[in-house]
């Protein structure tokens, strides 16, 4: 029997929650996938520890300051060693590696992934911020270079899963499960008074924590609704959201025929990291199973869109299109940061968001320059309001 080719895979953000669990998938099938690039951006020890491991061509850190140590550390290996922001974009650009999976944090995976996507390389996508700031920019390339870009998000690689075999059946509309984070049915009297240590215990799924924050203030949710209006080509009114705090429907799609396709499993991102790594194969493993016995009721509900502003703020967004999600976002990055150092309370990041989308000017159809100019400024203002 042929084997398929190795995949050789370049994962860039690999120290996060989404990069460990990706070596965990590619350690129990070394005849499909291969580790050519690691990237991580502060933690350095991780890093060396991953990279003697897996022994990839390159690593990249992006502290510079780290630079030496990473380098003495691998010292005795054939391993290249490069550093800082710009060597993410070129070591993205290098011909030693198939599939990139994006699972850098925010606003910081964009370039690296748009320049993937300009070598030709295949992307899992983790990285939903980069669809969120430049989506019609990052899904034009991908489509005249013929690059797949694969979700790895849960939502959307439910979606994406419902679609096998849809090629020719127009989306009616997709379902957005969101489990709703720590603060179920809170209301505004108790989330004021809400700090880090709570905002990061997510029921479901362990996170890294600037997703764990945006679970709880269900900015997540707008994210996702902006990612998939690029991902699946769908307008705004075709985007819904339900409540769903079981997380065992990770989302759906309706037809034309009114037939709704699920795709369930329990909330395991390994599940969906190796979907698109192995896509369009499923690979079997021996991770838990969903036994319906157990979760015998699931339920469905209207989110509470006056309590989590966040999630109004990012519709609008998503409505009005042009700079407005790259604005959003920016300064959810900048609240979420300040939240985070207790510098912001929690529902003073909607406000901080709010003012700054009424801020910065509106593009209706911003060029990629013009992007950087619109995350930049609303950064600033971000940082003005809070004083940082
Ligand atoms: P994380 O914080 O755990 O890890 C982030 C990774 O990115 C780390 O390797 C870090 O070193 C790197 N990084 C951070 N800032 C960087 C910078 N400025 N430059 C270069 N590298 C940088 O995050 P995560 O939870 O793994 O999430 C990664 C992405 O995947 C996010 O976009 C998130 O929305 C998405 N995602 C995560 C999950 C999840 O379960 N964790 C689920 C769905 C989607
Ligand atoms: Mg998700």
């Amino acid at each position: 029997m042929n084997h398929p080719p190795v995949k050789r895979i370049a994962l860039f953000g690999s120290t996060g929650s989404i990069g460990t669990q990706a070596l965990e998938v590619i350690e129990r099938h070394p005849e499909l996938f291969s580790v050519e690039v690691l990237t991580a951006n502060a933690n350095d020890e991780l890093l060396v520890q991953q990279a003697l491991r897996h022994q990839p061509h390159i690593v990249v850190i992006g502290d510079d300051s780290k630079y030496t140590k990473v380098r003495e550390a691998l010292a005795s290996s054939d391993i290249k060693v490069f550093a800082g922001e710009q060597a993410l974009v070129e070591v993205a650009a290098m011909d030693v590696y198939d599939l990139m999976l994006a699972a850098i944090v925010g606003y910081a995976g964009l370039k690296p992934t748009l320049e993937a996507i300009r070598n030709g390389k295949a992307i899992a996508l983790a990285n939903k911020e980069t669809l969120v700031v430049a989506g019609d920019i990052v899904m034009q390339t991908a489509l005249e270079r013929r690059v797949p870009v694969i979700p790895v998000d849960s939502e959307h690689s439910a979606i994406f899963q419902c679609l096998v075999g849809e090629a020719r059946n127009p989306i009616e509309k997709v379902i957005l499960t969101a489990s709703c984070g720590p603060f179920l049915g809170r209301k505004p009297n108790y989330l004021v008074n809400v700090k880090r240590e709570h905002a990061l215990q997510h029921p479901n799924w362990n996170m890294g924590a600037k997703i764990s924050v945006d679970s709880a203030t269900l900015m997540n949710k707008g994210l996702e609704m902006i990612e998939a209006r690029w991902l699946f080509n769908l307008r705004p009114d075709q985007i819904q959201v339900v409540i769903h705090p079981q997380s065992i429907v990770h989302s759906m799609v309706q037809f034309e025929d009114g037939s709704i396709k699920a795709q369930m499993g329990l909330p395991d991102m390994k599940l969906p990291i190796q979907y698109a790594m192995a896509f369009p194969n499923r690979l079997a493993n021996d991770w838990p199973r969903c036994d319906f016995r157990k979760f015998n009721t699931l339920t469905f509900d209207e989110p509470d869109y006056r309590t989590f502003r966040n999630l109004t703020l990012a519709i609008e967004a998503l409505k009005k299109g042009g700079n407005l999600p790259c604005v959003l976002n920016a300064a959810n990055e900048i609240a979420v940061w300040a939240f985070l150092r207790n510098r912001l309370g929690f529902l003073e990041m909607t406000d901080v968001i709010e003012s700054v989308m009424q801020r910065v000017a509106y593009i209706e159809q911003p060029s990629l320059e013009e992007y950087f100019d619109s995350d930049g400024e609303a950064r600033s203002y971000a940082a003005d309001l809070i004083k940082i």
